[in-house]
């Protein structure tokens, strides 16, 4: 069958792929440890459970309105004023299947063919894709362990060219844990107001923040709420992830757009998962309090573990649930280990390219798994390193 031409510039999310190889190898009877996920662990807190069965049982079985639930509209504004600390209406809010969908109304309301988009690299590697998909150009902001995981803000101001059109920052970030500060987002708004940017906020990691990092969201800053589209969602927060819930909150200027686009695609999120989201919210929210303090626990003993060994160096994360050390002391590639680890270590991880170039010489580790998986994982990926030849560790370390 011929496909459309633009199928050919589409990318995908490595990660989905990786699993598949992963499970394959389980069923052959290896027992593989899984860290390439990208979603917790954790069951989703049980009062949005029975929220969501209560629903279903009292006949949400119908379309909810297009833009989402009432409830759960207002629910979404009332947190984001007080988390996000700029004024939210219900009517700026949008209900979408997963943060991604956030991301595709984004991307495909706003860029024309021949526009550049701003993307992260290392970044989640659909902002790219789609990019490419409706005919723009993917310009990648190198974000470097160097720079504590930050965007450049020198180098940003290079990119940006009379073409383009959107800026997409994410903050905690995946595949890093980096978190820009306050004063970097002050930057980044700037540049983007005087050159007339569109920024695509994905602040979805935006609660699993670990040492007293604040979360700041670059809507709350002056001038900024007008231009941002804010993606946020359940999956990551209240360990959401096959509940399919997104929301973006859109400056007045795009509401219709929004509207238009889920009409067009969705018709609106499943309407019992959305009274479900609404009790996830407004209910108590001490188990989001300790999942994150379990992945604090996490990140502590995988960071500590991975700087243990030898040609692996790792930063502290300061928010989400990923590590992504550099490798290059090993003296293989970031795809080469990864893909050595499944093979013959029974450990599953992503290379460090799933998310752009700059991610040669990274793996990214997921620490969404039990601290006895983690330690044990650790052990093994240390057993693998020891036994690499010692003249190809030499040759890494001189890279
Ligand atoms: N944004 C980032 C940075 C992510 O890592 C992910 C999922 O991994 C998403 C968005 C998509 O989230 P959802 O599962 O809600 O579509």
């Amino acid at each position: 069958m011929r496909v459309a031409q633009r199928m050919s510039v589409i990318g995908t999310e490595t990660a989905f792929e990786v699993s598949a190889r992963a499970r394959a190898l389980e069923a052959s009877g290896r027992d593989i440890i899984h860290l390439q996920i990208g979603e917790p662990d954790f069951d989703t807190p049980s009062n949005a459970r029975e929220a969501a069965k209560r629903a279903l049982d009292e006949g949400a079985t119908h379309y909810a309105p297009y833009p989402g639930i009432p409830a759960l509209r207002e629910a979404i504004a009332e947190d984001a004023q007080a988390r996000k600390g700029f004024p939210v209406t219900p009517d700026r809010v949008f209900v979408t299947v997963g943060g991604k969908g956030v991301m595709l109304y984004a991307i495909l309301g706003l860029i024309d063919p021949g526009d550049e988009v701003l993307v992260p690299d290392p970044g989640y590697p659909i902002y790219e894709s789609l990019t490419s998909f409706v005919g723009a150009t993917p310009v990648p902001v190198p974000i470097r362990m160097e720079h504590d995981f930050r965007i450049d803000l020198d180098e940003l101001a290079s990119l940006v060219t009379p073409r383009t059109r959107m800026l997409v920052i994410n903050s905690p970030a995946n595949p890093t844990g980096g978190v820009l500060t306050r004063a970097d987002l002050e930057a980044i708004a700037e540049l983007a107001i005087r050159h007339d940017l569109v920024v695509l906020a994905d602040e979805i990691y935006g609660r699993i923040l670990y040492d007293g990092e604040e979360h700041v969201s670059i809507a709350s800053l002056p001038g900024m709420a007008e231009r941002t589209i804010v993606l946020d969602g359940f999956s990551k927060t209240f360990a959401m992830t096959g509940w399919r819930l997104g929301y973006a909150i859109v400056p007045p200027s795009l509401i219709q757009m929004y509207g238009q686009l889920i009409i067009n695609t969705i018709s609106c999120a499943p309407t019992f998962a959305q009274i479900g989201a609404v009790e996830a919210l407004r209910g108590p929210q001490g188990p989001i309090d300790a999942m994150v303090t379990e992945f604090k626990a996490r990140r502590d003993l995988v960071v500590d573990g991975l700087n243990e060994i030898p040609g692996i160096r790792c930063l502290r994360p300061k928010g989400a649930f990923y590590a992504f050390p550099e490798i290059s002391g090993t003296g293989l590639t970031g795809a080469e280990l990864a893909n050595r680890l499944l093979n013959e270590a029974d450990v599953c991880v992503l290379a460090g390219t799933a998310f752009g170039g700059i991610g040669t010489n990274h793996i990214r580790i997921s620490y969404a798994n039990s601290r006895q998986n983690l330690t044990k994982a650790l052990e093994r990926i240390q057993a693998f390193v020891d036994a690499l030849p010692a003249e190809t560790a030499i040759a890494g370390s001189a890279r």
